[in-house]
């Protein structure tokens, strides 16, 4: 008899939420207002009083981070392989030139060691990643900053609820992006939100995310730089309301099932299997995945195709971005960033989401353990 399909993602939204939208249709005015206001104070206040606003999605709040930062042309921007391909388009989409920095094998993060040698003097950003949510050492990464005068973008696309020295992160630091995509902790289906440093960056963010627009000058209405099409709908802002007010009770789930994966996986599970598994971090991250890497002997589409026939879903995030065909076409080679070409072509996802049970867990890891032995 075969159990039921146990996804490696699931959002879930409750009746409360489902009903304040329901209202927000019903009101007569969908798109940003009063939901979208609210939303961003609720988070500001979270981020202890930093200015944010809210966008249709993380890409679009990456972007506009970028073009807030001064980021264009002929500037070099530093960022990680191991992220979903989003944070090197943006880049691209700026018209600046990403730079890879291999990762640390064990956090799966840009690896801090060897940021300052790709610095050159046409750097003009940091974008690290926090992959799975788990953040890099916060204090170093600033610090190389300051010394070499660098914008920070944090990818804290999957960071929300994970904190540093126990501070959230986004409360402190440069500019700190967010997703809301559908996989996210915290979704609103899409979106994304931005952590700014001050009224005046807050006030380009808005244009740049409404055509450039501000509601002064000629006619009551001016646009002054060229922006675009990024803002939050209040039906998605709605949805954002009813999921932030769960975000303790979220990561705190998503926690109580992680240790839950150590305790079923056991202590000898590493070396008899080949495995590598997260680091086992309780005090930063806030769960967002659980990763583990294949042994030489598994190919991660066999062990994809295994795990499918136990009727278990397995997510991979992230394949290298330097290897697709875009990236390759400007010069990235195999061979350049190694840590993350092994890391990238056996990294799998396992599934954890709120809703799960310790009982999902443990099927997890018997099917893991079932598919992997030789
Ligand atoms: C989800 C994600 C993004 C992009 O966010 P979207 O809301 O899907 O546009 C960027 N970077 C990372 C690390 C992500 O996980």
């Amino acid at each position: 008899m075969t159990e039921p399909f146990l996804p490696f993602a699931k959002p879930s939204i409750d009746e409360a939420t489902i009903a304040a939208v329901a209202e927000v249709l019903r009101s007569g005015w969908i798109t940003s207002g009063p939901k979208v206001a609210q939303f961003e104070a609720q988070l500001s206040e979270y981020f202890g009083g930093r200015p944010v606003r809210t966008f249709n999605s993380g890409t679009g709040t990456m972007e506009i981070a970028l073009r807030i930062a001064g980021v264009g042309a002929g500037d070099e921007v530093i960022t990680t392989p191991i992220s979903w391909v989003a944070t090197a388009n943006v880049i691209l989409t700026v018209g600046a030139t990403p730079v890879f920095v291999d990762i640390d094998p064990a956090s799966r993060n840009i690896d801090l060691d060897l940021l300052e040698a790709a610095i050159t003097p046409r750097t003009r950003a940091i974008i690290p990643v926090f992959l799975a949510g788990l953040p890099v050492d916060m204090d170093r990464l600033y610090a190389i900053a300051k010394k070499h005068q660098l914008r920070v973008i944090e990818d804290a696309a999957q960071a929300l609820g994970s904190t540093w020295q126990g501070k959230p992160i986004g409360s402190f630091g440069d500019l700190v992006s967010f997703s809301f995509q559908a996989n996210k902790n915290v979704t609103t289906g899409e979106g994304g939100c931005l952590v700014l440093n001050n009224a005046e960056e807050a006030a380009l963010a808005e244009k740049y995310r409404l055509q450039g627009v501000t509601r002064s000058g000629f006619d009551g209405i001016d646009v002054d730089v060229l922006g675009g099409k990024f803002n939050m709908t209040d039906i998605a802002a709605a949805i954002g309301i009813g999921q932030f007010a769960q975000l303790q009770t979220i990561t705190s789930a998503r926690h109580a099932l992680a240790r839950h994966y150590f305790a079923a996986f056991g202590t000898e599970f590493e070396a008899q299997y080949g495995v590598q598994l997260p680091p086992a971090d309780f005090t930063t991250t806030n769960w967002h995945l659980f990763e583990i890497v294949l042994p030489e002997h598994m190919t991660r589409s066999d062990f994809m195709a295994a795990m499918k026939e136990k009727n278990i879903g397995i997510g991979y995030h992230y394949p290298p971005i330097h290897l697709f065909s875009l990236y390759r076409r400007l010069g990235f080679r195999e061979g350049m960033f190694p840590v993350a070409e092994r890391v990238g072509r056996r990294i799998v996802t396992l599934p954890l989401f709120r809703t799960m049970g310790k009982q999902d867990v443990e099927r997890v890891v018997d099917a893991v353990k079932s598919v992997l032995v030789r």
